[in-house]
């Protein structure tokens, strides 16, 4: 496992009914790269993400993390990674700091309340700490998202559209944040979006998706000179 990339999704399938939200989805993510999964509305990116965390169990396929199968071998490899998505939402009732405190002894966190401080100042979470989570901004949200998602100081960061309800300085601010934890711990990012120009700012590799398939892959410069597109609903809704 040690050689295995830090991910790997191999003819990964989901069917809903009669519907495959995922189909015969194949690519890998070496360890230490950043890399973008691509596509509009139901495209599959979030079925995709939430089998790679070992939420949702394949029809077919497998997704492997650091080596292990996720349907089967989570348990291996959970304090190694974290993410943030839809599948698991953070409790609204709690204040900020109760669910980077929950999120942390879940994730069996040493040194928790120091790990809490960096995180505070790096997503600038002073002023909102001791509010009620569910009455945050969207922007707000995100940054507690994202920040409980590095609680854990993981190697393998999986987000869901991180920077989705964020207007443009804001999401380049969350942008900002990522690559300097990408830069500090080496850790590897897999994060879904909407947004070709969001992906060439901060990905190595770009995995494109519409309609549960894979339709391109490359590195964000070539796909986007090949498709001449900002925003890729354009071209694959
Ligand atoms: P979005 O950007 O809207 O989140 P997405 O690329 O993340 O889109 P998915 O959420 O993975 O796409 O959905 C892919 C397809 O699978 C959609 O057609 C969706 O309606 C369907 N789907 C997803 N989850 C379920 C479910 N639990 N039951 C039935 N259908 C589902």
């Amino acid at each position: 496992p040690d050689e295995a990339p830090a991910i790997a999704v191999e003819d990964l399938c989901k069917q809903y009914r009669t519907h495959w939200a995922v189909d015969d989805v194949n690519f890998i993510v070496p360890k230490g790269w950043t890399v973008g999964l691509l596509g509009g509305n139901g495209a599959g990116k979030t079925t995709t993400i939430a089998m790679i965390m070992g939420l949702v169990v394949p029809s077919f396929g497998r997704a492997m993390v650091l080596g292990h199968d996720m349907a089967t071998e989570r348990h291996k490899v959970l304090s190694r990674m974290n993410f943030e998505s839809p599948y698991v939402a953070l409790p609204g009732r709690l204040t900020v700091r109760q669910n980077l405190m929950v999120f942390g002894r879940l994730y069996g966190v040493a040194n928790l309340k120091a790990r809490i401080e960096e995180l505070i100042e790096d997503f600038e979470l002073g002023d909102v700490l001791d509010r009620v989570t569910g009455r945050l901004s969207a922007g707000q949200k995100t940054r507690v998202a994202v920040a409980k998602a590095l609680i854990n100081d993981p190697e393998v960061l999986l987000l869901d559209e991180p920077t989705a309800s964020l207007d443009p300085d804001r999401a380049e601010w969350v942008r900002s944040r990522l690559r300097a934890y990408q830069k500090r711990r080496g850790a590897t990012i897999l994060l879904s979006s909407h947004n070709m120009t969001e992906v060439e700012q901060l990905c190595d590799f770009v995995v494109i998706m519409s309609h549960g398939r894979v339709v391109a892959m490359g590195r964000p410069r070539e796909l986007a000179e090949r498709f001449k597109c900002r925003d890729l609903d354009e071209v694959f809704i």
